[in-house]
């Protein structure tokens, strides 16, 4: 049996757990920065990535969050929680965590067009998978190792590397559980291939 968390500091967490839940595993909300040991993936949910990172260091969860992605354990992060994983972030000087390869650029579809919804062509997960998308940021470049796995008019907006997984957009936010049970078949993986090492 794998556990999953979602970092609980700010934004779109019981959604999480309860599309994990549908998913048929375990899931727990973290608050304290000792419970990422009893997880064996984790989720980084959207809300706003510059709160994020100020409850990230007000809480102490920076060292314990980055030793998390030494572990090999994977971690996906939708929209802010992908800005959160990127090395890059356009117009900034530092990342956050800055763990997976990908130069992310932050609100990139437009301020009029605050949110919105579009079905995408996921692959190796759906066709016409329903995302909503909140004032979302986009891949604007990713490295040679990093899976493109959808895109929206043109722009990166699902892309993995390796224990890796973000996207642009809200997955918990409708019935469609795919792409989280998606995420869930990665954390399966790496718990099984880390016990047979
Ligand atoms: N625009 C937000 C940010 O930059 C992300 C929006 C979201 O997570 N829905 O952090």
């Amino acid at each position: 049996m794998i556990k999953v968390g979602v970092l609980a500091l700010q934004g779109a967490v019981r959604e999480h757990i309860q599309s994990l839940e549908a998913c048929g595993v375990e899931a727990v909300a973290i608050k304290h920065k000792e419970e990422l040991k009893d997880v064996d993936g984790l989720i980084l949910p959207g809300g706003e990535s510059t709160t994020m990172r100020r409850l990230i260091d007000k809480y102490d969860f920076m060292d314990s969050l980055k030793e998390f992605a030494r572990e090999g354990k994977p971690m996906f992060g939708t929209c802010a929680g992908l800005i959160l994983l990127a090395k890059n972030i356009v117009g900034y000087s530092e990342p956050h965590l800055g763990v997976m390869d990908v130069t992310v650029e932050r609100n990139s579809f437009g301020r009029q067009v605050d949110s919105f919804e579009a079905d995408l062509a996921v692959k190796d997960v759906a066709g016409g998978f329903p995302a909503v998308f909140i004032r979302a940021p986009h891949i604007v470049e990713a490295g040679e190792n990093v899976e493109i796995l959808s895109k929206h008019d043109g722009r990166i907006v699902l892309a993995r590397e390796g224990q890796f997984l973000g996207c642009s957009f809200h997955p918990e936010l409708t019935d469609d559980h795919r792409l989280t049970a998606y995420f869930v078949e990665m954390v399966k993986e790496a718990k099984s291939q880390k016990q047979a090492v």
